[in-house]
């Protein structure tokens, strides 16, 4: 297995999760994220990211306001020595009952379908369980569950232990549970790097 393609969640996993964030002045990237996705980056591995901006739908910010912070994030990914090849976003209210809203598969099927992505040879990061569930109903070679964000959180939720080191590898993981839990995206990357060069996983 290698991975050639990377879904990153944003807020919670590449940046601080600022709640609903709307000011481009207010995206930080998580300490040690920038150079973790730049070091992918010249493994050879696709970025992207798919994120669940409600916000939009339940009215807090517009669609160019969501646009200034991917700018800004992209910006700071660029100054790191990373870029995305392409960003997914839904800006639905969960009420919409949309078919692009985490976990619905819908921005793994667009991106997918523009990128011409293998399932079998991508991977997903994200702090929430509805991330996890994205990953594993696409069908994807590697769902990993980052603790950074609400990760703590929600591998309770999800009834996962925690990692003693840096990250814990599920066996046989439940239809609902990823494959790893990684203290952060350095260690998923880290992860992602051990698997393209045959370790295991
Ligand atoms: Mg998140
Ligand atoms: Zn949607």
């Amino acid at each position: 297995m290698r991975i050639a393609n990377l879904i990153l969640d944003r807020d919670g996993t590449v940046i601080v999760d600022k709640h609903y964030l709307a000011d481009p002045a207010g995206v930080e990237l998580i300490p040690g994220a920038g150079e973790a996705l730049a070091g992918l980056c010249r493994a050879g591995v696709r970025l992207f990211v798919a994120t669940n901006q409600s916000g939009i739908g339940r009215g807090y910010f517009g669609v160019a306001d969501y646009q200034a912070v991917q700018a800004r994030l992209g910006e700071l990914l660029n100054r790191a020595g990373a870029s995305l090849c392409a960003t997914a976003f839904c800006p639905h209210a969960p009420q919409e009952g949309c078919g692009c809203r985490k976990p619905a598969p819908g921005m793994w099927e667009l991106l997918a379908g523009e990128h011409g992505l293998d399932p079998a040879a991508t991977a997903m990061a994200g702090d929430k369980s509805a991330d996890v569930r994205f990953g594993r109903r696409a069908g994807l070679a590697l769902t990993i569950l980052v603790l950074t964000g609400k990760g703590r959180e929600h591998a309770g939720l999800l009834g996962l232990p925690l990692p003693t080191g840096d990250t814990l590898l599920l066996d046989s993981p439940g239809p609902d549970q990823p494959n790893a839990v990684c203290a952060d995206l350095a260690a998923a990357a880290r992860l992602i790097e051990l698997v393209n060069a045959g370790g295991r996983a």
